[in-house]
């Protein structure tokens, strides 16, 4: 970087020199997201606590002509917060308060650095909760939910983070202040704030949001089912959906995961089990019961070998400890994992997961799943070495081929962690060009100079050889 002493000169006079990171050890924390088989060192943090503060920062970085990137808390799965041309890395940690809870309207205004489960905890003693509940939510913040339009357990039910923030406040890429949406349900004229969600930090950064807030449903029935196989455990979401029932929540976890997770918290899982089932229900108590017994008999329809009832919170709580350490838990079985994550129509479960079983065997690469059954969603996670050459290059094959089914079968190639760096050489799976050049004239029209969050999201020429697929003629922004 040219006059980077003139740069840091300038960034400690926005945000005071306290606030400014540039020594090589401290940058390193900065170098990559929960995908950690990418890296990319920025040149500077910065970590701002107004709106104002951060729209300098953005003004500045564009008169050095110098990319710069949002960072939440860098759980991110897909490389997206990666400064992959270097830059000045914003994160928005210390934008971390809650500024108002309107109970009344069901509303919260956030800073984009809260933590998300944080927001649940300010408002559960008066029988309120935030619906968005990412595995990662004891770490990962709302700004980043929302540029990853991230989704959870729970999304069977309740929808993604989009369904869940009325109103935002951006400081756009050549740093003005706008807003989108509002605290009322209906906002007239472009759905703005609708194209912002999902954006993955490209459009600008995101500096306040106005969410909804929702009531504890009266009551809870959560069931673990133990299956002998995860043909049978998939074949159950199917019947439990087909049966008009909608759970709020409908989770597996296949048998590599079960033994990770009994062998690190000692559940009480069996370890031969096929596959585990989650079902939550919630809502008003009167008439769950019978669902519950409609759950009990579609499990033994498909030889469920144990069912396990939730007595009360306490119970619960520990049935969900057991699905949200999973990812803790894979951990012990390889010094790295992928999580991969692609979505498929439910009733392609059975045949995904068998296809997913091969690609393993094929290219000797062990895979464990554990997703949101109920909606497809599902999460391969690849076990590798990255310290071994041959295993990073067969890891490569295995995702595009794991993603490639997904494609095949009807269904997408992420269902919440967001294209980033990651996914990029996926998108011409399902994107034609001209769908493409359409987004790159949307991303034009917020990120002109291409300074905010560059090289994500677009497939490169490099991507479509990967394929196997000719290059189109469109001009390709990844280039
Ligand atoms: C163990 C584990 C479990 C997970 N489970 C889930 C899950 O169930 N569901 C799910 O959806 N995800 C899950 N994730 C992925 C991750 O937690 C989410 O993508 C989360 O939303 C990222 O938030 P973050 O604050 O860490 O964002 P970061 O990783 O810091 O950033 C992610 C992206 O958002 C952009 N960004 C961040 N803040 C802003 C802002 N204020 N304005 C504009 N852009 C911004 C960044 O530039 C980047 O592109 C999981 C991750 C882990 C490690």
């Amino acid at each position: 970087m040219a006059d980077r002493d003139q740069l840091i000169a300038e960034l400690s006079a926005i945000v005071g020199s306290a606030h400014v990171i540039t020594d090589p050890t401290s940058l390193t924390v900065y170098e990559c997201d929960g995908a950690t088989q990418f890296k990319a060192l920025p040149d500077v943090v910065v970590l701002p606590t107004t709106t104002q503060e951060v729209s300098a920062v953005v003004k500045l970085a564009n008169r050095h002509n110098v990319p710069f990137i949002a960072r939440g808390t860098g759980t991110g799965l897909s490389g997206g917060m990666l400064a992959v041309n270097g830059g000045i890395i914003i994160a928005l940690n210390r934008m971390n308060r809650i500024l108002d809870i309107d109970l009344a309207n069901q509303r919260a205004v956030v800073e984009p650095g809260v933590v998300n489960l944080l927001l649940t905890q300010a408002v559960q003693d008066d029988g309120y909760y935030y619906a968005p509940d990412p595995s990662s939510q004891q770490a990962c913040s709302i700004g980043g939910n929302i540029a990853e339009n991230s989704g959870g357990p729970h999304t069977l039910k309740y929808g993604v983070t989009s369904n869940h923030v009325l109103g935002l406040e951006m400081v756009t890429t050549d740093g003005e202040i706008i807003e989108f949406g509002g605290s009322v349900e209906e906002t007239p004229g472009y759905d703005i704030r609708g194209v912002i969600i999902g954006s993955e930090g490209t459009f600008g950064i995101i500096t306040k949001a106005i969410v909804r807030l929702l009531r504890k449903p009266q009551g809870y029935q959560t069931l673990l089912g133990i299956f002998e196989t995860i043909d049978e455990a998939s074949n159950a979401v199917s019947s439990i959906i087909s049966a008009g029932i909608i759970p709020a929540a409908l989770e597996m976890m296949d048998g590599p995961v079960i033994k990770a997770v009994e062998e690190a918290f000692h559940w009480g899982f069996p370890l031969d089990a096929g596959a585990v089932l989650i079902v939550e229900l919630d809502g008003i108590t009167a008439g769950m019961q019978s669902q519950v017994e409609q759950i009990t008999e579609i499990f033994n329809d498909h030889n469920c070998r144990e069912i396990r009832y939730a007595k009360d919170d306490a119970d619960r709580q520990k049935i969900w400890k057991s699905r949200k350490s999973a990812f803790g838990a894979l951990g012990r079985l390889a010094p790295n994992y992928i999580t991969q994550d692609g979505v498929v129509p439910r009733t392609q479960l059975p045949k995904v997961l068998r296809r997913i079983a091969e690609i393993s065997e094929k290219y000797n690469i062990p895979i464990a799943n554990v997703f949101h059954a109920g909606d497809g969603n599902i999460h391969p996670i690849v076990l590798f070495d990255e310290r071994d050459p041959d295993q990073c290059e067969r890891v490569d094959a295995v995702n595009t081929e794991i993603l490639t089914v997904c494609a095949e079968v009807g269904g997408t190639i992420t269902g919440e962690h967001g294209i980033g760096l990651e996914k990029m050489d996926y998108m011409p799976l399902i994107f034609s060009p001209e769908d493409l050049a359409l987004m790159v004239d949307i991303k034009e029209i917020f990120n002109p100079s291409g300074l905010c969050n560059p090289g994500k999201i677009f497939p490169t020429a490099k991507s479509y050889a990967k394929l196997g697929l000719e290059t189109p003629n469109h001009s390709l922004p990844g280039k």
